[in-house]
């Protein structure tokens, strides 16, 4: 197994360097050489396994020998969640993805990329910086997943005002090697700044900076995991329809390789906000990046898909049968809204605003192809997002899991959008 970069100027390299690097410096991003195919007995045996036995041996052809069995086997072991299914309504089941130590996805591609890290730090010289730009769930989980991990220090550059109060918490209180910047700032601007100290060869020369945003090749593809999870809890029956709330396309893409590797999905709805970027693509042919708006669900706030070359390269760049397996659908915050209403009102299930974009998505697509079911993703739980409380006029019980976050101190650093005095800060970290 290697990874090539998908502008094919970076030469192809290992798993090893493919998360050291980050990303090809042409600016592309590294996809696996093969797609290793599950067979119809990995599957059909699939319930009589441990997940952590399950993530190993999907994961294993992937790592191609960089990292050995048992380390691989601990990695995967870090992923020791909950991942249930939860049906919400006829024919729409919800997969929870929020079980984890920062309540959101994020914490499954955060934990596998760490252990990755974590090994191949061990021999190498000096350490490494991740630096990493953050709208609210991705710092927390970054945080949580690499606090305490030899030889790496991390820096998370969040908005100052626009996070919600447990993200922030979640950012700000590790301490040790985590250190949090909240900048006077937009989203943005962070990943302006976060970019810029990923290409700056004087810093790179003094320290190695990477990445964990799910460019990272191990935060990706780890992703796709919790597809087969989902699998292994409905048995094979009826295919399912996916629908995956985007915005880097990250998650939606993990599972177009799932299906690609042989796992039973009907379809996949990349079910978007007001940043129809995608949604327009598969409309027109045309694929036209667009500034960000802001939206309720603000993790989707993004104009410009990272990983959407990922699912053309899943598909050779064969936009005919990625019609075939892809639906985009764009949902406004007003139709996001009433669908929590909605949903709380018939079934008690106070869904996140990313979830119902997703499920609004999916109701939308099953009532036009009825005998069809199908499950969206739940990425985050609703407790993270101020918003919900005001939607729904309800309280929302905040999980025993993070209580404990209320009574931690908070420590971040404060400051202007000005690279100079950011990158005096990371050389501080040598
Ligand atoms: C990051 C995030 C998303 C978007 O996922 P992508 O992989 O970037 O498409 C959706 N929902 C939540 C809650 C998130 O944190």
């Amino acid at each position: 197994m290697h990874y090539f970069s998908t502008n094919r100027k970076s030469p192809a390299v290992s798993f090893r360097e493919a998360v050291l690097n980050g990303q090809p410096d042409d600016k592309g991003l590294y996809f696996p050489s093969e797609v290793p195919i599950v067979t119809e007995l990995c599957l059909s045996e699939m319930h009589e396994r441990l997940y952590p036995e399950i993530a190993f041996d999907l994961m294993w052809p992937y790592v191609g020998g960089d990292i050995p069995d048992n380390v691989l086997f601990k990695i995967c072991e870090a992923l020791n969640f909950e991942f249930p299914v939860v049906e919400i309504s006829d024919g729409i089941s919800a997969l929870e993805l929020f079980h984890g130590p920062t309540l959101a996805f994020k914490d499954v591609g955060a934990r596998f990329m760490s252990g990755c890290l974590q090994y191949f730090s061990k021999d190498k010289s000096g350490k490494t910086l991740v630096v990493v730009a953050t709208s609210g769930d991705t710092g927390g989980a970054v945080a949580a997943g690499f606090h305490g991990v030899e030889g790496v220090e991390v820096v998370i550059l969040y908005p100052k005002g626009k996070v919600s109060r447990i993200q922030e918490l979640q950012l700000t209180t590790f301490g040790g090697n985590v250190t949090a910047l909240e900048l006077r700032g937009t989203f943005d601007d962070c990943q302006a700044l976060a970019k810029k100290a990923l290409a700056d060869t004087d810093l790179q020369k003094r320290i190695h900076v990477t990445s964990a945003n799910s460019i990272n090749t191990a935060r990706w593809l780890p992703q796709q995991l919790y597809y087969f999870f989902a699998f292994e809890q409905i048995g094979a029956g009826d295919q399912p329809v996916f629908s995956v709330p985007s915005g880097n396309f990250g998650n939606i893409a993990a599972g177009l390789l799932a299906r690609a590797g042989g796992l039973p999905i009907k379809k996949f709805i990349a079910a978007c906000n007001a940043n129809d970027v995608v949604p327009e693509f598969m409309r027109t042919g045309d694929y036209r990046p667009k500034p960000s708006v802001a939206t309720l669900s603000n993790a989707m706030d993004v104009g410009d898909p990272s990983n959407f070359v990922r699912i053309l390269e899943v598909f050779d760049n064969n936009v005919a049968e990625l019609k075939e397996a892809l639906d985009a659908v764009s949902i406004s915050d007003e139709t996001t809204a009433q669908t929590m209403r909605e949903v709380y009102k018939a079934s008690g299930y106070i869904l996140d605003p990313h979830g119902a974009v997703a499920y609004r998505a999916l109701a939308d697509h099953i009532s036009d192809h009825p005998g069809e079911s199908g499950i969206f993703l739940e990425t985050a739980h609703p407790v993270k997002f101020d918003s919900v409380e005001e939607i729904l006029g309800t309280h929302v019980e905040v999980p025993p899991a993070i209580e404990s976050l209320f009574s931690k101190h908070r420590e971040s650093i404060e400051m202007d959008v000005n690279y100079d005095d950011v990158k005096d800060l990371l050389l501080a970290k040598i």
